[in-house]
């Protein structure tokens, strides 16, 4: 039976999360960024052993009283207890995909597969690497199978009938934003027709009936840009960026940079708030090139988020609530790189409306491929046998792309826990914000102290208010997909 727990137990509870995701970020930190070969995360599991326990997953639950904090810290519990149950089968699926896989002779490790393709001019080879890949993956299934049966079995005994319920439990708007994504692809079926065959004829020569699924990571990596994007002007051009919005990265006291080289260091940045807002670390191995600049903005996004967030506010309010927040700041930086105005002041990037314009065609495929992909997951979270949504996965990513995707990736492409819808939001929020600062504070509105006062003190109020309250208390609108529609077409307009 579950029962309320107190005041102060709950208070309890919530210093001992705050401690197990400070170590859990600090383990991520020290291997991802190469200080430490293994990444031990039993321990930690075993020290905070309470937090993950169904009992305490109910007795959260049964407190939960119409206020957000509670129900935060009650998501958090259910999510720490299927995680804590599926953590044997992501750790099987980790290891198979350190495996190598035989291509014509030569031994590639199973995750360069992806990063191989994309490389890759010749394109007979890319289809024979990706033809590897599917079949790799197939191979993994299995546990991905296994997985969502555990996922299945353990949510009926946190009281929700299936995975989707349980999200719409904790509120996640899913069933408004499915309809929205559902107009969104309506909306721009056409539009994407027409400029995803554009694109994909200028930078490939070939059109959207005759692009295929090995083509597509090609073409995305734009290596015609590399030039423009230099990797020893990238940290620079942030410092720069964010001095005009009155922040200065080198004297942050709370933001580590972890700029040395080490073997094993992930090549892509990314961000790690260890203590927010005490504590924040951006670890970064540039390589230069239009994808890696954006990751770079991306992430040095959360990190300002995080290290300007008051350190008043309680542990949900900083370290959970919505995360289409934190993605919001993280993409209103990140798109810096594929605004026109941004490209000019800050490097030399000869057509920039054109590359603006490449830029917002990504998008566009993002933006759809999302739609596609939440409206699938609501519908997977709820079937009892996954594997019924096979042909389901091709029928809507392919419907939504006009690219076929490979059917072997329909469980390995899910985000766990609905984070696709946190991205839809982040994208619509990003669109109406950039619009809001461009009319009050003109077209170059980053390089405007009045803007950056603003935007540090949004940044201030952490995770506190939802995306959609923020938005509504700076503009007074609502959260529209539409609003990211229209920033497409206005770019493709532009050229
Ligand atoms: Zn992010």
């Amino acid at each position: 039976m579950a029962t309320p727990l107190s005041n102060r137990e709950l208070d309890a509870l919530r210093e001992d999360a705050d401690r197990f995701i400070a170590e859990l970020d600090e383990e991520a930190y020290l291997h991802f960024a190469g200080h430490k070969e293994t990444y031990d995360l039993v321990p930690i599991y075993e020290r905070h052993a309470e937090l993950t326990k169904l009992d305490t997953a109910l007795d959260v639950g049964a407190s939960v009283n119409g206020g957000r904090n509670v129900r935060e810290l009650w998501r958090f519990a259910c999510e720490g207890y299927l995680g804590n149950f599926v953590s044997e089968e992501e750790e099987k699926i980790a290891e198979a995909e350190t495996h190598s896989v035989k291509v014509g002779g030569e031994e590639i490790p199973y995750r360069d597969l992806r990063p191989r393709i994309a490389n890759e001019d010749d394109r007979a080879r890319r289809e024979a690497l990706e033809r590897v890949r599917n079949e790799a993956t197939e191979e993994h299934n299995g546990l991905y199978i296994r997985k969502n049966q555990v996922v299945h079995r353990e949510t009926e005994r946190l009281g929700a009938p299936n995975y989707t319920e349980l999200y719409r439990g904790f509120r996640y708007p899913l069933d408004d934003l499915a309809d929205q994504c559902r107009r969104f692809l309506d909306s721009t079926e056409r539009l994407w027709e027409d400029a995803g065959d554009r694109f994909f004829r200028a930078r490939i020569g070939l059109g959207l009936g005759e692009i295929e699924r090995w083509d597509v990571a090609r073409v995305f990596r734009g290596a015609g840009w590399d030039e423009a994007f230099p990797k020893d002007r990238m940290l620079p051009a942030l410092e720069a960026t964010l001095s005009d919005l009155g922040v200065d990265l080198r004297s942050q006291r709370n933001v580590e940079l972890d700029l040395e080289d080490r073997p094993n260091k992930t090549p892509r940045a990314f961000c790690v708030p260890i203590e927010i807002p005490e504590r924040v670390v951006l670890v970064i191995k540039p390589q230069g090139g239009p994808d890696d600049w954006r990751a770079l903005f991306h992430e040095a996004g959360h990190t300002e988020h995080f290290a300007h967030t008051s350190p008043s506010l309680t542990v949900e309010e900083k370290r959970l609530g919505d995360n289409a927040v934190t993605e919001g700041w993280a993409m209103l930086l990140e798109h810096l790189t594929i605004e026109p105005a941004w490209l000019e002041r800050r490097l030399d990037v000869p057509r920039p409306l054109e590359f603006a314009a490449e830029g917002a065609t990504q998008l566009l495929w993002l933006l759809r491929r999302y739609c596609a992909k939440l409206i699938y997951e609501i519908e997977f979270h709820a079937v009892t046998d996954v594997t019924t949504m096979k042909s389901r996965y091709v029928e809507l990513l392919g419907g939504a792309l006009k690219v076929t995707p490979s059917d072997t990736d329909y469980l390995a492409d899910i985000d766990d826990g609905f984070y696709a819808s946190q991205y839809l939001r982040a994208w619509a929020f990003e669109a109406q914000l950039r619009a809001y600062l461009r009319e009050k504070f003109g077209n170059a509105w980053f390089t405007r102290k009045d803007a950056g006062s603003l935007i540090r003190e949004l940044w201030s109020e952490g995770q506190k208010p939802t995306a959609d309250e923020l938005l509504q208390e700076v503009t007074g609108a609502q959260l529209e997909l539409e609003a990211a529609a229209d920033r497409v077409r206005e770019a493709l307009a532009a050229v």
